[in-house]
This record gives structure tokens, C-alpha cells and sequence, in this order.
């Protein structure tokens, strides 16, 4: 008889020990992999390859309802280009994760709104949305409402990208169903539910499937500091009267020079671990010699050389835009502005329509 891991889905083995599944005990309840994830908070090394999540998504059932699962935080990192297309005849209802991260005074409609245009914009068709917190077990209901509106007796399929909390949805939809807690392996690393898994729900099922895997999450450079840049719990933002000429590091990870513009309010929302510094735009340099292995970490150096070198674009905001870097947050300003924004060339940016 052939055991299942109920934290990732993957088949039990043995024998292997650096394949996926491996665990020395045959009738274990998790593999190794999960086990540690769960206990130690370390993932192994195991890797799945791209095409094989897109492989999963070209499996998906036609006409089955789709829930696609995202960052709030990190729409656009976490967005999956083409998933219409990939999945084409199937209903998608967006449900974008990590609402808590916000502060409080933000209004989740005002969100909910906000992820339909973006989405528009981005090219994909929803059926409806909402915006939730996995982690605090908040709007769960609204998703299963939505749900029970449109499942018509179908399979609901649950996709996103590595890391948007998909684990941690499924955990708090059983949760919901049966009280019952984290049954199902969440990590900070990327990539931790391999296999499908199926729950029963209003009489067809509701299946997980891997996360696609996007290259410009910041998790993929980083080790040690991922604790650090992973918010955890409501951001709180820090704001600073600006004049032109001036300089912010973001940790090690990005410059923001303020190249041109009037006196100007900015506005960071990034996990609160990772340090905001000031300096004056003649000095950034030699700043970033004399601190990169004391103020300006995370990263640290080994990151640092896995996220690339720095190379520089320059943007123009306007007063009612965000600057997002992609998995670290972002900055909104309160006028039209020049910037100089520096940055690892593995980290993505995207300039989008204010949030708030
Ligand atoms: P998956 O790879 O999409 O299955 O993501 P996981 O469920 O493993 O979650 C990835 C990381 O995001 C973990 O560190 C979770 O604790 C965190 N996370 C998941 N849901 C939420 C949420 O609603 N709010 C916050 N702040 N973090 C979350």
C-alpha cells in the first residue's frame, strides 16, 4: 500500500533520499521534506522545474472553476501572465491573500476593487473577487460564498504562484470546515506543495495544485534574510518630508534617488526588518561602501551576489502611482517626481495605479 505526505500530496518512498517523497519510515504521515519544513522551518533542496507547473495547469479540467490565488502585497510579482490562456475555458474567481499586511484603516472593498482593474489591465477575465487573510482566518466566508455561487457541481481548482499562501488558504478553508489547523505543510520557501491535493467539497472536490514558480521572487536569492523581508504581520509605514538631491536605501536590496521634484512626502511599506536610510545623493555612494555589511543588510554578501549587479532606470511617478520592488514593498509619493531607482538585476520592478 502506497501512503501519501497530508502535508505536500507527494507519493511516500524509501528508497531515494535526495527525490521528492523520501522518508525513512514507509507508513509516515509527512515526508522529510514537509516534516522539517513543519518542525525545523528549513526546506531541502528538492526543485521542481517550471514546465512542470505549467504542465499542471494545462491539466486542469475545461470548465472547472478556477480559484487563482495572489499576493495583495505583491500583486504583480505574484500574477501569472497568460493564466486566460493557459486555462482558457475555465471560470476564475481572484482571491488576493495577505490582506493583514495592510494597516487597519485600509478599506477592503477599496482593494477588492483595485485587483479587478489591475487584473482587467493585465489581461484577465475574472468572475468575481475578493480579498482575504489566510493567516488571520479573516473573509474565508466571502470566498466560500463566491464559490458555492459559482461551482454549478464543478471541481474547483486552486492555482497562484509559490509563496501567495495557497497552503495556508486550503488550511484555513478546512479549518473552517472541521476546526481542525494547519494540516497542510506552509513555509516561507517557495515551492512547498508538490503534489495535488483533493478535498471533498459540496460533492465534487476542491484540488491544490503546485505553485508556478516566478523567478523574480525575491525568496529565490535569499536564505537567511527571507525572515527579514517576509512581512508577518501589519506593516507599519514610515514617511519622510523629501527634498531633491536626497537618497533612500532599502536595506542592501535598492537605491531610490529623488532626482528631481518639489518637496515631497514619501511613504515606504516594507516589512518592518527591513531598514530605511537616508543620505544625501552625493554621498550615496560612498555611503553604500562604508555600510553594506552593517546598516544596509539584509542582504547579506552571498545574497547580494545571487541577486546580481546593481543597474540603474529612470523613472517618472506621478503623484497618484506606487514604485512596487517586487516581494519588498513599495513607495508612494505624494507628487510627480523624478527618481534614479538602482537595483539587483534579478529583482523586478513595476510602476502601477496607487492603492490607496
Ligand atoms: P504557498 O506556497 O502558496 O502554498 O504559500 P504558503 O501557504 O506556504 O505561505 C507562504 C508564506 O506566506 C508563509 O510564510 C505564510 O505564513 C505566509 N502567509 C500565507 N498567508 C498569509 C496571510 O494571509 N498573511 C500573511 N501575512 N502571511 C501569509
Amino acid at each position: 500500500m502506497s501512503y501519501k505526505c497530508i502535508g505536500c500530496g507527494v507519493e511516500i518512498q524509501t528508497t531515494q533520499k535526495a527525490a521528492l517523497g523520501y522518508s525513512p519510515k514507509e507508513d509516515a504521515e509527512y515526508c522529510q521534506r514537509c516534516f522539517q519544513i513543519k518542525h525545523y522551518n528549513k526546506a531541502s533542496e528538492t526543485e521542481l522545474e517550471s514546465q512542470d507547473y505549467l504542465d499542471v495547469l494545462h491539466n486542469i479540467e475545461a470548465s472547472s472553476l478556477v480559484v487563482y490565488i495572489v499576493d495583495v502585497f505583491d500583486f504583480h510579482g505574484s500574477f501569472i501572465h497568460g493564466l486566460n490562456r493557459i486555462t482558457s475555458t475555465n471560470d476564475i474567481l481572484l482571491v488576493g491573500n495577505k490582506l493583514d499586511l495592510f494597516p487597519k484603516s485600509v478599506n477592503p472593498n477599496k482593494i477588492v476593487h483595485w485587483m479587478r482593474r489591475t487584473a482587467k489591465e493585465l489581461g484577465l477575465k475574472v468572475l468575481d473577487a475578493e480579498v482575504i487573510s489566510s493567516l488571520k482566518q479573516s473573509r474565508i466566508e466571502g470566498v466560500i460564498e463566491m464559490i458555492n455561487e459559482h461551482q454549478r457541481g464543478r471541481n474547483v481548482y486552486v492555482v497562484g504562484c509559490t509563496n501567495v499562501g495557497k497552503s495556508s488558504f486550503i488550511n484555513a478553508l478546512i479549518a473552517h470546515y472541521t476546526g481542525e489547523e494547519n494540516v497542510i505543510t506552509t513555509s516561507i520557501f517557495p515551492g512547498t506543495t508538490i503534489s495535488t491535493i483533493e478535498i471533498e467539497m459540496n460533492d465534487a472536490y476542491l484540488i491544490d495544485t503546485p505553485g508556478v514558480i516566478n523567478q523574480h521572487q525575491v525568496a529565490h536569492y535569499l536564505d537567511q534574510s527571507l525572515k527579514d523581508v517576509t512581512p508577518y504581520k501589519g506593516i507599519k509605514p514610515t514617511v519622510y518630508q523629501v527634498e531633491a538631491k536626497q537618497s533612500f536605501y532599502i536595506g542592501g536590496f535598492a537605491r531610490i534617488d529623488y532626482a528631481d521634484g518639489p518637496l515631497a512626502s514619501f511613504v515606504f511599506y516594507n516589512a518592518n526588518r527591513v531598514p530605511i536610510r537616508r543620505t544625501k545623493t552625493s554621498y550615496a555612494d560612498e555611503y553604500y561602501k562604508k555600510n553594506k555589511n552593517t546598516l544596509l543588510v539584509p542582504p547579506v554578501e552571498t545574497e547580494k551576489q545571487k541577486l546580481g549587479a546593481f543597474t540603474t532606470h529612470k523613472l517618472n511617478i506621478k503623484s497618484n502611482q506606487d514604485l512596487v520592488i517586487s516581494g519588498l514593498g513599495f513607495v508612494t509619493i505624494n507628487k510627480d517626481v523624478q527618481l534614479i531607482l538602482h537595483l539587483p538585476e534579478n529583482l523586478k520592478y513595476y510602476i502601477r495605479e496607487s492603492i490607496f
